[in-house]
Order: C-alpha cells, then sequence, then structure tokens
C-alpha cells in the first residue's frame, strides 16, 4: 500500500473506493457509469448528496447546494459572474497561484478589482492581516486554504460585504460557519470526492441579482438551483463517490472529529520539521496549514537521498508543487495518521545517516 500525499486528486477512504468499485460494476443492475441521470435511483442519489453536505457543515436553511462541473476554475468566473452587482467593485485577497487566478478570471468579466491584501512581498508564506477594506464593493473573495504554499486561514475572514471563499482544499476538512458566507466553491477532487465535480453552497438571497450583461446559462447560478443540480447531465460517478465520501464522514464523527484527527496529523509533521535540523518550514507559524504541509531542506543536504529514502517507503506525492519546489505534503482527511508517522520516521532517519 502507498502514502498518498497527493496533492489532488486526493487520496479518499478505502472503504468509499470499494463501495464506488461495486458500484461501477452494479448499480441497481447497471452500472453507476451507464446510469441515467434523470433515473429515481440517479436522483435520490443526487438528494442525499446535497442533504449530507448541509448536514455536514450544518448548512442553514435559505441556502442552495448544487454540484456542478468546470473545477474551481469555472469557479473564479462564476462567483465573479452571480456576486457582481451596480458598482461591479470588488475585492480580493492575494494569497497565492489559486487567488491570482481568481483575480485575473473576475478581471476578465468587468469587475473592477481592488487587491485589498496580498501576501506576494514574501513569496505568499502568509496571511494578510489588519488591512482595510473599502464600503462600497459588490463582495469580497478569499482562498481559505492555499494548496500550494500551505498556509492557511485560521478561522473566517470578517467583512461587512458579501463574503465569497473558494474552500476547494480545506472544505470538510473543520466546520465552518456557512451564514457568514454568501457564496463557497470548492473542487470535489481536494477533500470530497474524485475530480469531476464542484460543489457549490450559495446563499438564495443572491440567485438571479447579477447585474453582469455577460451571463451563459451554464455559468447562471439560479437556473442550477431551480434545477437541483440537473440542469445538465452531471458528472454522475463523482457525485457519487463524494456521497459515499459524505457518508462515511459523518459516520466517522463529522468535520469536527475529522478537524482533531487533521491537527494530530499536522502538530506531528510540523513538529517534526521545526526540531529537525535539515529540514525548515516557510510558512508563518500561525498561518500554516494542516491540509497542505510544505516544507524545505537545508541547503547542502542531499535531497536524491532523501528522494530515495521517502520512494523506498512508499510515499508518493510529496514533491512541491513546480513553482515553488521543495515538499509538500497533503494531508486531505483520508490520509491516516499512520502515513504521516511513516514519513516522519524516514525524515528521522534521513537526519542520522546524514545530520
Ligand atoms: C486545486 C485548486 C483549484 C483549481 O481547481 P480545479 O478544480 O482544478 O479547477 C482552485 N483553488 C484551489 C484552492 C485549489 O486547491
Amino acid at each position: 500500500m502507498k502514502h498518498n500525499f497527493g496533492a489532488g486528486p486526493c487520496i479518499l477512504p478505502q472503504e468509499v473506493f470499494g463501495q464506488a468499485a461495486d458500484a461501477v460494476k452494479d448499480f441497481n443492475g447497471l452500472s453507476i457509469l451507464e446510469v441515467s441521470h434523470r433515473s429515481a435511483d440517479f436522483v435520490k442519489v443526487m438528494e442525499e448528496a446535497h442533504e449530507l453536505v448541509k448536514k455536514a457543515l450544518n448548512v442553514p436553511v435559505g441556502y442552495s447546494v448544487l454540484f456542478l462541473q468546470g473545477g474551481a476554475s469555472l469557479g473564479f468566473t462564476i462567483s465573479a459572474l452571480n456576486m457582481m452587482r451596480e458598482n461591479k467593485k470588488a475585492g480580493y485577497i492575494n494569497t497565492g497561484t489559486w487567488s491570482s487566478k481568481a483575480i485575473k478570471e473576475a478581471k476578465s468579466v468587468g469587475i473592477d478589482l481592488n487587491v485589498i491584501a496580498s501576501s506576494e512581498d514574501k513569496g505568499f508564506t502568509y496571511i494578510p492581516k489588519g488591512f482595510d477594506i473599502p464600503s462600497d464593493l459588490d463582495y469580497v473573495h478569499y482562498t481559505s486554504n492555499n494548496t500550494i504554499y500551505g498556509t492557511q486561514f485560521n478561522g473566517i475572514f470578517e467583512t461587512s460585504a458579501p463574503l465569497v471563499c473558494d474552500m476547494s482544499s480545506d472544505i470538510f476538512s473543520k466546520s465552518v460557519d456557512v451564514s457568514k458566507f454568501d457564496l463557497i466553491y470548492a473542487g470535489a477532487q481536494k477533500n470530497l470526492g474524485p475530480a469531476g465535480a464542484t460543489l457549490y453552497i450559495v446563499k438564495d438571497d443572491v440567485l438571479g441579482k447579477s447585474t453582469s450583461p455577460f451571463m451563459p446559462s451554464y455559468l447562471n447560478l439560479k437556473g442550477h438551483a431551480e434545477k437541483d443540480s440537473m440542469m445538465n447531465t452531471p458528472p454522475v460517478f463523482s457525485v457519487y463517490a463524494s456521497m459515499l465520501n459524505l457518508r462515511h464522514l459523518i459516520a466517522n464523527g463529522g468535520v469536527e472529529a475529522a478537524d482533531i484527527r487533521n491537527t494530530a496529523k499536522g502538530d506531528l509533521l510540523y513538529s517534526e520539521i521545526d526540531n529537525n535540523p535539515l529540514f525548515f518550514g516557510p510558512v508563518a507559524k500561525e498561518d500554516r496549514s494542516n491540509m497542505n504541509v510544505t516544507f524545505l531542506l537545508n541547503d547542502g543536504a542531499p535531497s536524491q537521498i532523501f528522494d530515495k529514502m521517502w520512494n523506498e517507503a512508499n510515499i508518493v506525492g510529496l514533491k512541491g508543487h513546480r513553482s515553488v519546489g521543495g515538499y509538500r505534503a497533503s494531508m486531505y482527511n483520508a490520509l491516516t495518521i499512520d502515513s504521516v508517522q511513516v514519513l516522519v520516521d524516514v525524515m528521522k532517519e534521513f537526519t542520522r545517516k546524514n545530520g
């Protein structure tokens, strides 16, 4: 068995892989891959998936849950188009690659965009704090967890403007007060299910209020909400496996229990990074992510030897994103603390031999 520290598509519980595989072979006499999305059997799956999202995150009344396609990358455009109001003005917090892409897409659909805070000055190794927010914004957008740099907002970012968040890489890893947000979106493949579906949680008040002259039907969340995610063919398999994973999450104590496990995994690895003389973490301590842990080898430490050792320990996916280098241990919900311990043991052994 491999220890999958990959950033996404990500590890899911073995039990979910087994159940999803069973449904590929037999889902009430058909394969889940061939079943009609209009069939009563699949409509039930979609309804349960919506309900389980609401249950797992305590989504208040007055919000719609949607499973769409296009990834969080289309979410950058969908969020900007659906949140655009009279001012056509928005504030974005730039905490790295994904927020930068969100900024680019929002500008491209005509948002007069104000970067209200950025951590670019220090290579996106921290979360900006204590900045001013103009009062005339249609909305404020941020990325709760920065998958590539390994930084994470610790708690919800407060503002009086409607709040929009890309939660792709930390949704379902801990509890979140959904009532503070007008719109949340997340690609499924980081912590929810296989690639293909994109989750949207949208306040119903938001729907149909856009002032954008450009609004293709697929990008309009109102139409999707009216059709319960069935406006067109949904990503059937991804929704099914996400539903299985949500059942598994809730049966194992929900997001509160996941948070406790994720914190224990983070503490274990960060304490090794801090105490091992051959490694260091570039991220400001108070802004460290429990989902994506970035770390580097000290100058002169033999990286080929370390790479060989973790490969031999059946660890996969540990290389840092191609844009930043170093190492990144992605530790989504389904990664066990035993896998983290394997990595920590390799780091200790490496330093014993090469320190
Ligand atoms: C992976 C990721 C994206 C891009 O997701 P796609 O589903 O591939 O479009 C966007 N935002 C964050 C925070 C991510 O981690």
